[in-house]
């Protein structure tokens, strides 16, 4: 009888790494694909130019003429590199990027046959999204969706393509993506921002948000992966009994790469560099077979679209090298899940890190002025940052034994929390200083001494400030996220705001601008110490601390969701003008009906999957045993062939006993299931998906494990947690 699963196993494959030579140095190739400034001024009129420019760097709206000027120039750039076809690229709430492609083929007019690219289609397109996710907004106005040219992210050419990044939104202007409100987050932070900058330098016109995304993923040779149809359907395992060994001996962190899979990441960095994302770092994570990824950070925008299409080519080029990615937020049960850590930081256009310490006192003032508007914000608004990361996926790994626990708190390290402490203690009359870095002594010859960081590094905590930046490191691998930062932006925005006034309000009253800021912060400070945990977040006295703190501590997803439109959520978005209250419902409902699918999804595959694969299995094992069994007496006398027996007798029974339970369990979650789609209500439905399929969807998997640990592996059919783990 053949098994897929062996037929999976000897698939056979060699792949080395490219080589790179001179040509396809990084430095060559970067942004070789990408409509570059550079490319603007050789392609486009150079009058054009400088009004797309100055519209570019100053946040103002392109006028058609401008468009249409552009539009030639790019369509020959985009021809030249081979480009047939062209698509606006966005990021519909899905969660993935959506293109439709159009030739630029089209008959002019005398009827000749020609390629054609025009203003009007590089600047707006309709296209056909009914289908694409829209939480009622569509259907309560026009069922028409927008997508527009965002001219602040370059065009792109992959393949035959021309890609064009886009906003996409509603007829009414709601928002149906997370590109356009990040972009409203962006100027709403950096107006904010500038303001209170101003403070202390005058010359201070705009701040930018920085990003920096740690992409974490798995890979999986692409035949083990087709012969598990809960990775191909759900993108992660819904059942496998732990390897016998997986992480514990942290040997996979930071060790070799494997030749595969570095043959993968050099054509991968290769097509990346190409579309302009700076990829820089590369390395083992601490699972078997989990690895990760991060670009030099960028303007959150560019950096977020980057992610995104980051995303996409390593899918495609995993292909070239029979591998699969996986961005499931925890793919295998018993081994860490995969995140995607939020660099964030705020920078002025004098080149001023707002979030990092300075030199002198005055510069440190700044710092300390925005790092604790920062805990302010994230303090206020804990729950609904808490919500921007939840989803049915990432569920699972937060609060996991690895991952950061399902309440947001922020790590700051000893050095800063100690000068929070004097300052909140201090006399406003007196200064203050925060030490620069600190130097470590090593007192070992020929090696330098090494800058100590500001911060010690702690992986338990979801919020962490790391010496010149914040990473908001619960965001899930497989999330858009601009999702989590442009909360963070949006509550950083109102923050920064209340902060100005506030202080303004006192140097009305003729207070000097230095005490004022010094009044506030202290205040500040003791509003939000809350927010400020250095301790271990895995710990069962964190969860019950939290909630004496009035922190979220809510676990269950679709209830997390409710933040986002608590009043004071509303508020902050609305007052920043980032998501107002139709949009704001939009997206629960669209996280609600996404978290009941995924969990619709999973607990039909595992219902299949347990009846076509795991079941045969223990029965054609069962009757095995069973022949065996009552051959015995054939060659022993009835009493030795009972004794001998015994072992192989409870052996049936155990996966009687399994298998029993499985069929009993599976008939009870079809039925719950049932229940739970005739829910009409997203919200509801969704809790009945959390409260009565999650608990027996885990109920069954421990049935199904231990029967995977019984059954003749020769009659096990789904490729195994260490073929999928160490197979590479
Ligand atoms: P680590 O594992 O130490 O956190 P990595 O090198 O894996 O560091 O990734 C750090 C990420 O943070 C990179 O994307 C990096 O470019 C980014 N980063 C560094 N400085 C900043 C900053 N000031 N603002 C935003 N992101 C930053
Ligand atoms: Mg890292």
């Amino acid at each position: 009888m053949s098994n897929i699963r062996f037929d999976a196993l000897k698939t056979a494959w060699a792949h080395q790494p490219q080589k790179i030579d001179s040509v396809h140095r990084a430095s060559v190739i970067f942004s070789q694909n990408v409509f570059t400034r550079d490319k603007m001024k050789e392609y486009i009129a150079s009058n054009i130019v400088e009004e797309l420019f100055d519209l570019m760097d100053n946040e103002k709206t392109l006028s058609r003429d401008i468009a249409n000027s552009v539009a030639i120039g790019m369509k020959k750039w985009a021809m030249e590199q081979g480009a047939t076809h062209y698509t606006h690229w966005f990021q519909p709430l899905t969660g993935g990027t959506a293109e439709k492609h159009d030739a630029f083929f089209d008959f002019g007019d005398n009827g000749a046959p020609m390629e054609k690219f025009s203003g009007s289609v590089l600047y707006q397109q309709e296209p056909d999204a009914s289908s694409f996710p829209n939480g009622g907004i569509r259907n309560t106005f026009e069922a028409r969706g927008y997508s527009a040219w965002d001219p602040s992210s370059p065009a792109f050419v992959i393949g035959d393509r021309l890609c064009i990044p886009t906003i996409f939104v509603a007829y009414t202007g709601e928002a149906l993506d997370y590109k356009t409100p990040l972009l409203r987050s962006i100027t709403a932070v950096g107006k904010a921002a500038t303001a209170v900058a101003n403070y202390f330098d005058k010359n201070v016109k705009r701040v930018y948000t920085y990003l920096g995304t740690e992409q974490e993923f798995f890979l999986v040779d692409e035949a083990l992966y087709n012969a598990r149809p809960d990775l191909m359907m759900t993108g992660r395992t819904l059942m496998g009994h732990y390897a016998s060994k997986s992480q514990q001996l942290d040997d996979h962190y930071l060790g070799t790469i494997p030749e595969r899979v570095l043959a993968f990441m050099t054509e991968l960095e290769q097509e990346a560099l190409k579309l302009g994302i700076p990829i820089k770092t590369r390395h083992n994570e601490v699972a078997p077979n989990q690895f990760e990824l991060a670009p030099i950070y960028e303007e959150a925008n560019l950096g977020s679209d980057h992610n995104q299409l980051l995303m996409s080519l390593m899918e495609q080029v995993a292909h070239h090298h029979q591998f699969r990615v996986l961005f499931h937020e925890k793919p295998f049960g018993g081994v860490n899940g995969s995140g995607k850590h939020c660099n964030w930081s705020l920078g002025t256009n004098t080149g001023v890190n707002l979030v990092a310490p300075g030199k002198n006192p005055y510069q440190n003032l700044q710092f300390v002025t925005f790092l604790v508007n920062v805990l302010k914000a994230v303090h206020r608004h804990n729950g609904v940052l808490k919500a921007t990361i939840a989803s049915a996926t990432n569920a699972h790994r937060l609060g996991g034994h690895e991952a950061p626990p399902a309440i947001i708190s922020v790590f700051l390290g000893a050095q800063i929390n100690e000068a929070l402490d004097q300052i909140e203690n201090a006399d406003v009359d007196k200064g203050i200083i925060i030490n620069a870095k600190k130097e470590m002594k090593l007192g070992v010859g020929n090696i330098p001494e090494i800058l100590l960081d500001n911060t010690d590094r702690n992986r338990t905590s979801p919020f962490a400030f790391t010496g010149n930046r914040f990473e908001f490191r619960a965001v899930g691998s497989s999330a858009n996220c601009g999702a989590a930062v442009l909360a963070l932006n949006a509550a950083v925005a109102e923050q920064l705001n209340a902060f100005r006034e506030e202080v303004d309000a006192l140097i009305a009253k003729g207070e000097a601008k230095e005490r004022a800021l010094f009044t506030v912060i202290k205040r500040c400070l003791k509003e939000c110490r809350d927010i400020r945990f250095d301790g271990n977040g895995y710990s069962e006295e964190w969860h019950q601390e939290a909630q004496k703190r009035g922190l979220d501590t809510e676990t269950s997803v679709p209830l997390m969701i409710d933040q986002y439109l608590k009043q004071d959520s509303v508020q902050m978005f609305g007052s920043t003008g980032v998501l107002n209250h139709a949009e704001l419902q939009a997206r629960c409902e669209v996280k609600w009906e996404n978290y009941s699918l995924k969990l619709q999804i999973e607990s039909r595959v595992f219902g299949d999957l347990v009846i076509n694969h795991v079941l045969p299995a223990a029965k054609r094992y069962q009757a095995l045993l069973l022949e065996k069994v009552a051959h015995m007496k054939q060659v022993f006398d009835a009493d030795e062939a009972k004794a001998l027996n015994e072992q192989d007798c409870l052996l049936i029974r155990r996966i009687e006993g399994h298998a029993s339970a499985i069929i009993a369990g599976v008939d009870k979650m079809t039925s719950l299931r049932v229940t739970a789609n005739h829910i009409e209500n997203q919200r509801e439905r969704a809790l009945a998906f959390h409260d009565t399929i999650v608990p027996i969807m885990e109920d069954i998997r421990k049935h199904v494990d231990e029967l995977e640990m019984w059954i003749d592996d020769q009659l096990w059919t789904l490729p195994k947690y260490r073929e999928l783990l160490f197979v590479h």
